[in-house]
């Protein structure tokens, strides 16, 4: 048994209303995945806070094409 987030394994889906204008929100993946690129310039204290999330929660980024704004929403992950 181990805790995996369900949006990254496919497991479920989940739909983000823009807290804005109310239009379906773009699961931009998890944050995690989504920093991989920029992580040699983020500063390590920014690392440490999100591995300090990681571990229970799976943090994913939702955007609203309508707003042009991103939203962090913290996934539960479920016990396999
Ligand atoms: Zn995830
Ligand atoms: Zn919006």
């Amino acid at each position: 048994m181990e805790l995996v987030c369900p949006i990254c394994n496919s497991l479920a889906s989940y739909i983000v209303k823009c807290p804005f204008c109310t239009s379906k929100m773009e699961s931009q993946g998890a944050i995690q995945d989504y920093f991989d690129d920029y992580s040699p310039y983020l500063d390590k204290e920014i690392t440490e806070k999100l591995d300090g999330v990681a571990s229970e929660q799976c943090l994913h980024i939702f955007f609203c094409p309508q707003c042009q704004k991103d939203k962090r929403i913290g996934i539960d992950k479920i016990l396999m």
